[in-house]
């Protein structure tokens, strides 16, 4: 499909430009390189702030609550308008089956909706005080906000910290993953379209070490919102430290489901298994551990096994249910660590297509068992399609396994017993906590974040407009 945008351009301050590098663009169910995008430094990022602080004192900066809201809501309705072409795009870029990508820009639209109807609905508070004063609160934009995002979930995350910034007047500098940065500009042409201010959005693709980094150190960038490894995020928040600005960090996981005898099985199954293969286990709140009550270890290895033997893996296009990884890189972390599996039982596997090209990312899914909590594989993110079960014996040693690694993203729980669910509920370690149901992703209007190494900061929901603009109490002495 030819895109209606520039593929290898930058766009700042409404104009889109060439970028002094370009970088090559891979097709990861081939491996084959389709195109070019930009490569942006040092140099691009300086002018997108600039053109970012412009905004605020222009168009954009003058904007009342309601304009914000119904562009961003006019973003929304183009978004759906190019559901199908937004999907294809994705696909191809991230490698993921079709119907993935078609939620995904779904999910864009959902953003920009619920973003342009909250707009204008974020008060602040009066507050009692001494004899003679009133005294209210106001919430105000940050500034000029950087948003560095990676390749696994393009639109979703651009929705839900894009959308948010600019619901709360921010002027925002977004920095996509040099691997799959296609939807972004794709989205900076929709928001032109809306008639999103020149300035407002500015998109600059490039490397991490080269845009990213320069976008994270700048002096000119009032909050940074990071999505991605913990590594990159540690290195992100010293730079923001330097410049004392506030910081989102939403990094990794390793999150458990954790399923009673009482829990019913068969509305589980599902759940249990899509979260860990969803976009190829590509996913900061895949489900990688599945921790089961020992009285239904078998039965549950047997019917997830037979669920893992029907799964077809193969090229985005083919719209199967499990795409190609999207890096050679990415496929040899995977099956790293899956060499590192020879003291684990393989209950299942998934099957690579015959007709997968010999060139994409394929890595048939994997269902580990005999595992111990503190193996590698129990304990670190993978980020591939690889679950590990893991028995318990009681409500005590479930949270112990499953608080016992150091990230906390999100955790579900699987029973009848509604005292259990509560106690569950309160003692697990992380932002998101589902019972009876679990949403890898999901939720444009739930609140979303992680506790220790996953990180800090909360975005999606109403609550991601509180991070993305800063309170001012005002104090009126009248006598
Ligand atoms: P990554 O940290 O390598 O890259 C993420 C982004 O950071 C990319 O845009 C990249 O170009 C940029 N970057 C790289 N080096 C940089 C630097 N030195 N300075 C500034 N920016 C830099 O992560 P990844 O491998 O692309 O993504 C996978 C990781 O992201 C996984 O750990 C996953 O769990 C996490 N993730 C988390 C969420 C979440 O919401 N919590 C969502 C998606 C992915």
């Amino acid at each position: 499909m030819k895109p209606w945008f520039p593929t290898h351009e930058v766009f700042i301050g409404g104009v889109w430009h060439g970028a002094g590098e370009r970088l090559p663009l891979e097709d990861p169910s081939t491996g084959a390189v389709i195109g070019e995008i930009a490569g942006g430094q040092a140099a691009e990022i300086d002018a997108a702030v600039a053109a970012a602080r412009a905004a605020l004192s222009g168009d954009w900066g003058r904007a009342t609550a309601a304009e914000r809201g119904r562009v961003l809501t006019r973003i929304g309705q183009l978004v759906l308008e190019r559901v199908e072409e937004l999907a294809a795009i994705e696909a191809s870029d991230v490698g993921k089956p079709l119907k993935q990508a078609r939620a995904d820009a779904i999910a864009l639209a959902r953003y920009c909706e619920f973003y342009g109807g909250a707009a204008d609905k974020v008060m602040g508070q009066t507050i009692p005080y001494l004899e003679g004063y009133t005294v209210y609160t106001l919430r105000e934009p940050h500034g000029v906000t950087g948003h560095i995002v990676p390749w696994n979930y393009p639109m979703q995350i651009i929705g839900r910290s894009v959308g948010a910034a600019l619901a709360m007047g921010n002027a925002c500098v977004l920095k996509p993953a040099e691997e799959a940065c296609l939807t972004a500009l794709a989205f900076a042409r929709i928001a032109e379209q809306a008639g999103l201010p020149p300035g407002a959005l500015n998109v600059v693709p490039g490397l991490g070490e080269a845009a990213g980094a320069a976008l994270a150190a700048h002096p000119g960038i009032n909050h940074i919102s990071f999505t991605g490894s913990v590594a990159v995020g540690a290195l992100v928040q010293a730079a923001a430290a330097r410049n004392v600005v506030p910081v989102t960090l939403e990094l990794g996981g390793k999150s458990p489901q954790v399923v009673f005898a009482d829990a019913d099985l068969e509305a589980a199954l599902p759940f249990l298994v899509n979260a860990g293969i969803q976009n190829a286990g590509q996913t900061c709140s895949a489900s990688s551990r599945i921790l089961i009550e020992r009285s239904r270890h078998d039965e549950l290895i047997e019917r997830m096994g037979a669920r893992y033997r029907a799964l077809r893996v193969g090229p985005a296009s083919a719209d199967l249910d499990v795409g190609p990884l999207i890096s050679a890189r990415q496929k040899e972390i995977v099956t790293g660590y899956l060499g590192q599996a020879a003291d684990l039982e393989v209950a299942a596997t998934g099957e690579i297509a015959g007709n997968a090209p010999a060139g994409g990312h394929y890595v048939a899914p994997h269902l580990l068992a005999g595992a111990a909590p503190d193996h590698r594989l129990a304990r670190e993110e993978i980020f591939g399609p690889v679950q590990v079960v893991l028995p318990f014996d009681d409500e005590e040693e479930a949270v112990a396994i499953a608080n016992g690694t150091e990230f906390g993203l999100v955790a579900s729980v699987w029973s009848r017993d509604g005292g259990r669910q509560m106690r569950m509920a309160k003692r697990l370690h992380a932002g998101q906590v589902f019972v009876n149901n679990y949403g890898a992703g999901g939720g444009v209007e739930l609140p979303f974040g992680g506790v220790g190494k996953s990180g800090h900061g909360r975005e999606k929901g109403f609550e991601a407009l509180y991070g993305f603009s800063s309170l001012k109490t005002v104090a009126a002495h009248h006598g």
